[in-house]
């Protein structure tokens, strides 16, 4: 079942509806710390009243979410309070195109996982869009959001930096850094990125692009496949994983084996 009526249900009203009946959103004071490219990215947007207005921002983060783990959601957290995002949409993936499927647990508990973490985090929401069978393009992803709600909002698409290095692999990489602006969270192995290596799909602006989006976020040295091989082992979890996780894998014997479950 798609989940997208979900999340249009608590859209705030739309920049027309937002004019007319005097309602604005929050003001336009710009995060410390962000580099020019991102104050741009914030910029208001003035009606023909001269009330500031600022575009609806929203950011898309995408994986596997094999599980959830607190790297995906301090990463998430920071990057929401920093861009002033609305709303910040996880979208677990059924078949990650860069990903060998192997350990993967079922899509009905990756699912169940990422909606027990961010119960009660507002800005938080999920969708199911990505569950449909055969691999998924981020881009056909992102087209449907835009399409979905509206040219006029701030669209983001969040990874990490150890899949930036792997976006020239991506497919249509350079339609896709014209079609959202990608931000790249911090993640330790990855502090220095190699931008040679994605000279040879992209060009200058867009590197230039893709650099701006990098953020200082709090360096995580948590990862889904260190987790799955603790369980494997029968090592503790705890504290990598919010504890409702930590349950959840453990009452449905998830990643007892290399199978995921
Ligand atoms: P796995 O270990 O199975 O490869 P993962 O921990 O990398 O999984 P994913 O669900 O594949 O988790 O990640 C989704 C996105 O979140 C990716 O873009 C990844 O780079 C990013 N990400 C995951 N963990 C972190 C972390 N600790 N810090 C920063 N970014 C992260």
């Amino acid at each position: 079942m798609h989940v997208y009526a979900e999340y249009r249900e608590n859209m705030p009203p739309s920049r027309e509806q937002a004019t007319l009946s005097g309602w604005m959103r929050r003001g336009s004071r710009l995060p410390a710390g962000m580099n020019v490219a991102l104050r741009d990215w914030t910029s208001p947007i003035c009606k023909d009243d001269a009330r500031p207005l600022m575009p609806e921002k929203i950011a898309l983060y995408g994986g596997s979410f094999n599980p959830i783990h607190h790297g995906h959601l301090i990463v998430a957290r920071h990057i929401a309070e920093e861009l002033q995002l609305d709303r910040l949409i996880f979208l677990p993936s059924a078949q990650p195109p860069h990903k060998p499927t192997g350990a993967l647990a079922a899509a009905e508990h990756r699912c169940a996982m990422v909606k027990l973490a961010i119960e009660g985090e507002h800005a938080f929401q999920f969708s199911d869009h990505d569950l449909r069978d055969g691999p998924t393009y981020t881009i056909d992803t992102v087209a449907h959001f835009r399409q979905a709600l509206g040219m006029d909002i701030i669209l983001y698409w969040i990874i990490g930096s150890d899949s930036l290095v792997e976006l020239t692999t991506w497919y249509r990489v350079r339609a896709l850094v014209d079609s959202c602006r990608i931000v790249t969270a911090a993640r330790p192995g990855w502090e220095q990125i190699d931008w040679n290596l994605l000279r040879s799909r992209l060009s200058e602006e867009q590197i230039a692009v893709l650099q701006s989006g990098v953020m200082d976020t709090p360096l995580m040295d948590i990862s889904a496949t260190d987790i799955r091989r603790r369980v494997r082992l029968g090592k503790s979890i705890r504290y990598l994983v919010p504890e409702k996780i930590r349950n959840y894998i453990d009452t449905h014997g998830l990643y007892k084996t290399d199978a995921g479950a």
